[in-house]
């Protein structure tokens, strides 16, 4: 039996302990290396999994009576990892990216000295890149860094969850000790991410008490029924309290107009004399695009065509107004390409933190010490991951032009998706035509398009599941074959009226989302093959048109 000391790195750095540990993650990164195909999508074959598959793992599952050699428990988490997603070229689901290299060395870091950003006794260095990171992001979306305030929490939601205990917190400070007014109103977009309902749920709000806006045809939020159901809201005594302005919808990449949205919120409660709404630019998906703010059109140094340039200065029209909103978020796990989990909260008014904060007799045992000064008692979390090193790793090594040259990149390959959807799928329509970015919503027909008679409430409801069908089948069909190309779907691109039917339909799609940095224009091509291949797989293998 092993000594259960043999189980730490050393203490004092001796050699043979070092090798041991380097060896070990050697085995790991070359025997998965080994598995690598650049024409698949997973790490090796995929696993076939029975009806029984997680039956059987329970059934089966113990703790050892003694512990296995080092060397097997790789051995073991190699086998299991086989058949795991891998983002290669054919890789276009949904933003989960690639961790790169710096956002990997970060993630090391921190586990090795496992840090815990509660404190900065127990995390210097997570504390330091935190005030770092948060300070480079404030400039970037044209925070006041000195004034604005930034930590890293447990996700988009987690930032989510957040801005609406800030929300509250600003217009009922007593409701830490009081709890909840039971009027309070938040109000969204069909688009915003589930976050929300899960934070209006989990705070107290209320499900009910969260208000859809409509879209206008872009998907972004249509601010004259902003404005007309807050005034609804307030006739009927409610009080709004909160706006999630999503920009970059998880599914369409809408960017909602923060502006206008602020403007909106700002007339309509200056004229009821009210305290102003709270605003979360949701920007987890979206803010990275934030990049190309400040690039240099006139000029073009990284030499983007005509096309390019148009596409990114309608992305900049609106995401230079982020700043106007009082908090943003930053999801690196998303398209900062860092490792899970890696979200930046970022409040414009740092001060407003404080208004969450515990007080000292609360944290018995960390903060208000004469040694340390930066201690997070106002998060929702109490230990924290230093997950602010990978983000700072990332930057470093990326650097503003290393994100606007890959976030072209992903903005270029879905034009030319587009294109190609356009061209060679004539029985589908693009329904996100409108927004710029890494992201294409297509939408397959039984024969002609129907998206334009769909998208102005004109179809009954019948035709619209039936269609919805179709592309559910799609997704379906896709899914399986994930393997060669890993595409991703929505149940939910937005609402639509139909024709005879007082209930608004969601819409179902497919989703192209461009996220592997080694996709190139021909494996685009593929992929659009290999769309054309399942639509007539699942309609009998006759050709479309014929079929119906
Ligand atoms: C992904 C996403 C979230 C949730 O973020 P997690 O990091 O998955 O918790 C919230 N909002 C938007 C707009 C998102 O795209």
């Amino acid at each position: 039996m092993h000594k259960v000391k043999s189980l730490f790195p050393s203490e004092d750095g001796n050699l043979q302990q070092q090798e041991q540990l380097l060896k070990l993650i050697e085995k790991l990164v070359s025997t998965m290396d080994s598995y690598k195909d650049p024409n698949k999508t997973s790490l090796g074959a995929m696993k076939e999994q029975g009806s029984h598959f997680y039956k059987e793992m329970v059934e089966q599952s113990e703790i050892p009576s003694s512990g296995e050699p080092l060397s097997e428990v790789v051995d073991d988490l190699l086998e299991m990892v086989k058949g795991h997603p891998y983002q290669t070229r054919k890789y276009a689901t949904n933003a989960i990216p690639m961790a790169s290299i710096p956002g990997l060395l970060g993630m090391l870091t921190t586990t090795l000295v496992n840090s815990n950003s509660l404190w900065d006794v127990y995390s210097p260095i997570g504390a330091e890149a935190e005030v770092k990171v948060a300070s480079m992001m404030a400039n970037l979306v044209g925070y006041n860094p000195k004034k604005s305030l930034g930590y890293t929490t447990w996700g988009g939601q987690g930032a989510v969850f957040t801005s609406l205990r800030l929300a509250i917190a600003k217009q009922f400070p007593n409701a830490k000790e009081k709890g909840l007014p039971q009027n309070l109103y938040c109000f969204a977009s069909p688009g915003a991410h589930y976050s929300l309902l899960k934070s209006v749920e989990a705070t107290g709000i209320g499900s009910n008490q969260l208000i859809s806006v409509n879209t206008k045809k872009d998907h972004t939020m249509d601010e004259e029924d902003l404005k007309r159901k807050m005034i609804e809201v307030i006739n009927k005594g409610g009080v709004p309290l909160y706006i999630a302005a999503t920009t970059g919808t998880t599914d369409s990449f809408a960017i909602d107009h923060v502006k206008a949205i602020k403007e909106t919120a700002d007339e309509v409660t200056n004229q009821y004399e009210l305290n102003r709404v709270f605003i979360h630019a949701d920007s987890a998906m979206g803010g990275f695009y934030s990049f190309f703010n400040e690039y240099d059109y006139d000029n073009n140094p990284l030499s983007f065509s005509g096309e390019m340039l148009n596409e990114l200065l309608t992305i900049k029209a609106r995401m230079q107004h982020l700043h106007m909103a009082d908090s943003v978020c930053f999801d690196f796990h998303k398209l900062g390409q860092t490792p899970y989990v890696s979200s930046l909260f970022l409040a414009k008014e740092g001060k407003d933190l404080s208004l969450l904060d515990l007080k000292e007799f609360d944290t018995p045992y960390v903060g208000n010490r004469g040694y340390g000064s930066y201690h997070t008692g106002y998060t929702l979390e109490c230990s924290r991951m230093a997950s602010s090193i990978s983000m700072y790793a990332t930057l470093l090594a990326f650097g503003t032009e290393g994100y606007q040259k890959l976030l072209a990149k992903y903005v270029e390959l879905n034009l030319y998706f587009r294109q190609l959807i356009e061209k060679k799928i004539p029985q589908a329509a693009i329904v996100n035509q409108e927004n710029p970015g890494p992201i294409t919503l297509f939408r397959i027909y039984p024969s002609d398009v129907m998206w334009e008679k769909e998208s102005h409430g004109e179809s009954t409801i019948d035709e619209i599941l039936k269609v919805n069908q179709l592309n559910d089948q799609l997704f379906e069909s896709l899914g399986k074959d994930r393997e060669q190309v890993f595409l991703g779907d929505t149940k939910k691109v937005c609402l639509v009226k139909a024709a005879d039917h007082h209930e608004h339909v969601p819409i179902y799609a497919g989703k192209f989302f461009s996220i592997s940095p080694y996709t190139q224009l021909e494996d685009v091509e593929e992929m659009v093959d290999f769309i054309e291949r399942h639509i007539k797989k699942i309609v009998g293998g006759k050709d479309l048109a014929v079929q119906y």
